[in-house]
């Protein structure tokens, strides 16, 4: 049978050897496919064609050997095994057997008959001894053969796993190749079918520098690369009407500011704007560490499109931040703006007549959270959509809400969470970016300090001591995922133990809090209204807490850099001095400190990232792996950096001749899913 791609799309039950149970099993591990199982591999295997005289066996490892039994010993007593006694022209060997029949092993091992056995050889009082020997033929001409090892789904058993893949190589369609000539030639023209052959070979796990792995993980990395430019690029064609505006007006705000924007601010507003006047529909990513001022990037963009005619919709993750953004928009906008805020607490009755005025575009700008565009919100001229801290949608997400958009409306996501470059074009690639790397000089780095637990004491005299000078503090409590119930009762133990110190000054978020009580919580603190916010839960990311200019991280070693970078980055964002104190159980490894002091150093969340990603692998760095951002299977960003670069390139010049990409079909439906495509195709 002629097999094209599909076949490896076919559902598992299309294998032999796989019924509902097995393939259920299967399901369970995120195993749908029969191209999801060739991602199954090994990860040792036995060699059961080493074959060697009894005189050269080596101790505790598996071995083949042709002996010839000589005489039983069937004890008859309980936990005594049944032995039998084997000897070829060089020495004796003792067979071993647990909890076997005597019928099955006078079959197998039949005295004064040759046979081939094998399996891990022990060396016991002074004789050789073999357990249980696994594979036992006559004929030793047809053991020349490889047994995979593979970390096993409960229930399937190695055999099971042997035979279904032995069965998918076997029947690898023919698949025409996807990359040009240029691209294969640095793969050494190595096919997509060889490739994978090779990768099961037992022989070459591990190979991770050789072409066919090489070219297999740039696949991935390409079709990634691939769909994300199909998504640009779609969104792109789509016209819309220009904004037109005068920047005047945008200027006369500017100078009213008790500051000057910085050199990345200016220069990522220009690019919003430019896309703004633009007849494409943005769909923009303006990302930068916390506290590098994208808030007032994004107001000004939002002023220019009322200015052009539109509303505009700010969307932030809490209630908090995007009544501190409508708060700031109020200061710096004249009345001649009209801006509310569309809060979970209103009444219904002001609730409607907020959106009714949304709807007359007597509301230019709407300040909510992210369920103000899950909600039925009817905009009379919505022209351009903010999000605030959006990192946690994945690329789906994102394609949903620029074709839920509307035509006119143009999108800008902000987020806080730098990543390496390489990781920019799988993550955000079907995004433009605008990035902000400088930060207002006028704020001071945060102190870092690592302190060992119990050297609590002098973490409370220091906090302390700020308290008196007026300023709040955060106490955050680790976050174990394998114990919640341990993480509750820690965080409420601390909190007690805190209120004993500190009376009627500390108040506690965990899981469990609502996300009205957060508010609620969050808000109190946010007046001053008590001085330690525990938390089990990250602290919501950017809201402003100016006086606030201390955390103190608990376990830090259960966070990423990244993530301790980000936590720092809640305090020291008003004028005071600030600090941040790590605090760990026991002595750090040089690893650990190596880490730390990568912290201490930098205060550059895109250098830090880096760094983090080199010491702990991308899957961590960024503390969301949940977060429907792409698992790659083979590809590593820093292993194949090279790789990722050559994809970048690659689809670059595909863009610029305007390539016809339909034959790399098959290399995205099998890559990537398939929702996302069959849109595109
Ligand atoms: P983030 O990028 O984390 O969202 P914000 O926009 O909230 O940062 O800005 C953090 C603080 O820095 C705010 O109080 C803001 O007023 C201030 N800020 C923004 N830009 C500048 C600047 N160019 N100079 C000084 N302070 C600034
Ligand atoms: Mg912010």
């Amino acid at each position: 049978m002629k097999r094209n791609y599909e076949y490896l799309l076919s559902d598992l039950n299309l294998l032999k050897g796989v019924g509902t149970k097995t393939s259920n099993l299967l399901k369970r591990k995120k195993i749908n496919t029969i191209f999801d199982l060739l991602w199954k591999l090994p990860k040792s295997y036995t060699d059961r064609s080493l074959s060697s005289k009894i005189k050269d066996l080596k101790i505790d490892e598996i071995q083949t050997i042709t002996i010839i039994p000589l005489k039983y010993s069937f004890p008859r007593v309980r936990n005594l095994p049944n032995r039998v006694l084997c000897k070829d022209d060089t020495g004796e060997i003792d067979c071993v057997f647990f909890n076997s029949y005597e019928g099955y092993i006078k079959k197998i091992l039949p005295i004064g008959k040759e046979v081939t056995i094998s399996g891990k050889i022990k060396y016991f009082r002074n004789k050789y001894q073999l357990t249980n020997p696994k594979y036992i033929s006559e004929d030793s001409s047809i053991i020349k053969q490889k047994h995979n090892s593979y970390s096993l789904t409960e229930g399937i058993s190695e055999k099971v796993y042997n035979k279904i893949i032995l069965q998918i190589i076997n029947n690898l369609p023919q698949i025409e190749e996807w990359h040009s000539k240029d691209i294969l030639k640095k793969f050494n023209n190595i096919s997509w079918n060889d490739s994978i052959k090779k990768l099961h070979e037992p022989e070459n796990i591990g190979k991770f520098k050789e072409n066919f792995y090489q070219r297999l993980a740039y696949d991935e990395i390409f079709s990634t690369f691939l769909v994300n430019s199909e998504i640009r690029k779609k969104i792109k064609r789509i016209k819309k009407t220009k904004k037109i505006f005068d920047i005047k007006k945008q200027n006369e705000i500017i100078s009213k500011l008790n500051f000057s924007l910085t050199n990345d601010q200016n220069k990522t507003l220009s690019e919003i704007n430019k896309d703004l006047c633009s007849e494409n529909k943005m769909f923009r990513l303006l990302q930068g560490d916390v506290g590098s001022g994208k808030t007032i990037v994004s107001l000004l963009s939002a002023f220019n499109t009322v200015n052009s005619g539109f509303q505009v919709a700010v969307m932030a993750p809490t209630e908090i931040l995007a009544r501190q953004h409508f708060l700031l928009a109020k200061k710096l906008f004249s009345q001649n703006i009209k801006i509310d805020l569309l809060s979970g607490k209103s009444s219904y009755k002001d609730k409607k007549i907020i959106l009714n005025k949304i709807s007359n575009k007597q509301i230019d700008i709407i300040f909510g959270t992210h369920a103000l565009f899950q909600k039925k919100v009817e905009f009379k001229k919505l022209g351009l959509i903010i999000i605030d801290e959006q990192h946690k949608f994945g690329v789906n997400q994102r394609k949903k809400l620029s074709d839920k958009a509307g035509k006119d409306c143009d999108v800008l996501l902000m987020t806080a969470t730098p990543i390496p470059r390489t990781l920019t074009m799988t993550i955000y690639g079907d995004m433009d970016l605008s990035i902000i790397r400088e930060k207002p000089n006028i704020r001071k780095p945060v102190k870092t300090y690592s302190k060992l637990e119990d050297k609590i004491d002098d973490v409370i005299k220091f906090v302390k001591k700020e308290i008196k000078l007026g300023n709040q503090i955060f106490w955050v409590c680790p976050l174990i995922e394998e114990s919640k119930k341990i993480d509750h009762s820690s965080a409420i133990k601390k909190s007690e133990y805190l209120n004993k110190l500190f009376p009627k000054q500390v108040f506690l978020l965990h899981g469990k809090t609502t996300t009205d009580e957060k508010e609620v919580i969050l808000n109190k603190f946010l007046k001053n209204e008590f001085k330690i916010l525990v938390s089990t839960t990250i602290i919501e990311v950017g809201i402003d807490f100016p006086n606030a200019n201390v955390i103190i991280i608990e376990n830090a070693n259960k966070f990423g850099l990244s993530q301790l970078h980000q936590l720092r980055g809640r305090v020291g964002r008003g004028s005071k001095e600030s600090s941040c104190i790590l605090m760990f159980k026991s002595n750090l490894s040089d690893n650990a400190k190596k880490r730390i002091n990568i912290l201490k150093d930098s205060n550059d969340g895109f250098k830090i990232s880096e760094e983090d990603m080199k010491l702990r692998g991308f899957g961590d760095i960024l503390g969301f792996k949940q977060s429907g951002i792409k698992n790659f299977r083979l590809a590593d960003p820093i292993h194949n950096h090279n790789l990722f670069i050559l994809a970048e390139k690659e689809m670059k010049r595909i863009e610029n001749y305007n390539e016809d990409i339909s034959k790399f079909k098959p290399l995205i439906k099998l890559y990537d899913r398939a929702d996302i495509i069959n849109d595109i195709a």
